[in-house]
């Protein structure tokens, strides 16, 4: 048995590393195996690297991130640097198990630190109670791989947008040295995913943004006229009666208003109860009108499990990384399934190539502000267009000053080939477009 005989860790900082801590860990790097990586050598090196060079970012120390800085640091990862911007609530505690009662409006990354550091010695996690657009690119170079555990689409693209810029090409040829591997984590309810980006290399969040469509609603006739769950009763009151009726003058519904609430729930009792349906309640009410779903941790758990292995996979290069893409589903029974995601040719975040915007000359500048805002593969929030003309640089569009939206090309001065330059939330560069003329 080949892990019993190697020699004991050296102490390196104050003798944290007592006599066998790291057994678990050596069990994969210091000795073959049927699924290591085909160039592996069993070596001690990897785990020193591991435990004293390798630089992680988590981003999210939320319900994934929480779970995440757990694997890593048991996993010997000690130089590891937490992101996230919001402070602990009361219902985060069920699943966030960092926090305690005590915590409660504290910021999530800074006791998530302090625990993991109490608790694991030597663990230095650096907290940043920050958003991730805080930060410019200096700061990312400085880490080896980056994981993220957010709840919000616009944040992982502007994730990816900046791993992107950092990359650097020489002559049309990505330097691999400038890739920073990103392991992305998502969930909802009892579905998660996993993923690994190797950004320039990989499909990229962009790539397969189809796959984060945008929120699915019931079929309006199913709500109007034939109700089979709970939830279509209380969509009936929400979309249908509430205009209707008024209860509360021309306010429109707010979620958090418990009296709001409260006549919906009425109303959703009385329409199940001449459908016979059964199931809604003041809770599933307040849930369905905010778009609650609920958070799972058992699904934070598997996925936060999946991202640090990838983690593991490429800091040691022990063995081969997931391609590149895992689901997850426990909805009903247990299923998995791993497919590899395929870059797009005309990615708008990593593919270099012009985006090209197909409009007739007569088309007004808000046809484009749809299309960027709808199309499934751009999917952007409050696009700001800029363009140079006669050599200089003039804003065509912002949102606090939209009187442009109206106006045709023609008399902003836009013809045939122009380059629109793009920005917006969801990504930390511009995005440049090209404007051709249909005829
Ligand atoms: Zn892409």
């Amino acid at each position: 048995n080949a892990d019993t005989v190697s020699p004991p860790i050296m102490a390196v900082d104050g003798g944290y590393d007592w006599d066998g801590r790291w057994n678990h860990v050596r069990k994969f790097l210091e000795r073959p195996g049927p699924f290591a990586h085909p160039d592996f050598e069993p070596c001690t090196e990897s785990l020193q690297f591991l435990l004293e060079m390798c630089k992680i970012l988590v981003i999210g120390a939320g319900g994934l991130g929480c779970e995440l800085l757990k694997n890593l640091a048991l996993s010997g990862f000690r130089l590891i640097h937490v992101v996230d911007m919001d402070t602990i609530d009361i219902s985060n505690l069920n699943r966030q198990f960092l926090f305690r009662p005590k915590d409660v409006g504290r910021p999530k990354a800074e006791v998530a630190a302090d625990f993991i550091n109490n608790r694991i010695p030597g663990c230095k996690v650096v907290p940043h109670y920050k958003k991730i657009q805080d930060f410019d690119e200096s700061f990312y170079r400085q880490f080896h791989i980056i994981v993220c555990g957010l709840d919000s689409i616009i944040a992982r693209r502007w994730m990816n947008g900046m791993l992107i810029s950092l990359l650097s090409y020489e002559d049309g040829v990505l330097d691999p040295s400038s890739i920073i591997p990103l392991i992305d984590g998502g969930t909802e309810g009892f579905k998660g995913n996993s993923r690994v980006i190797l950004p320039g290399m990989t499909a990229c969040i962009d790539c397969t943004l189809e796959l984060y469509p945008p929120q699915i609603n019931f079929p309006m006739c199913t709500i109007a006229s034939m109700p089979r769950l709970p939830e279509h009763c209380i969509e009936y009151a929400r979309i249908l009666l509430w205009p209707k009726e008024k209860p509360f003058g021309e306010t429109s519904l707010d979620g958090d208003n418990p009296e709001h609430i409260q006549w919906v729930f009425k109303k959703s009792i009385e329409r199940a109860a001449e459908f016979h349906i059964t199931g809604v309640t003041y809770r599933l009410t307040q849930g369905v009108v905010k778009r609650i779903i609920p958070a799972v941790a058992s699904t934070n758990a598997v996925i936060a499990a999946a991202c640090s292995l990838e983690v593991f996979k490429i800091a040691s290069s022990a063995y081969i990384p997931l391609n590149n893409y895992l689901v997850f589903n426990d909805v009903d029974g247990l299923y998995t399934y791993t497919f590899e995601a395929e870059r797009k040719e005309n990615c708008s975040a990593c593919s270099q190539v012009p985006q090209n915007l197909q409009f007739p000359p007569s088309a007004k500048l808000q046809e484009v502000l749809e299309y960027l805002m709808e199309n499934a593969s751009l999917q952007m929030k409050s696009p700001a267009i800029t363009t140079t003309l006669e050599g200089k640089n003039k804003t065509l569009y912002l949102q606090v000053f939209n009187f442009t939206e109206h106006t045709h090309f023609f008399y902003l001065g836009l013809s045939d080939g122009q380059e629109l330059a793009v920005a917006d939330v969801t990504t930390p560069q511009t995005v440049l477009f090209k404007l051709n003329f249909t005829t």
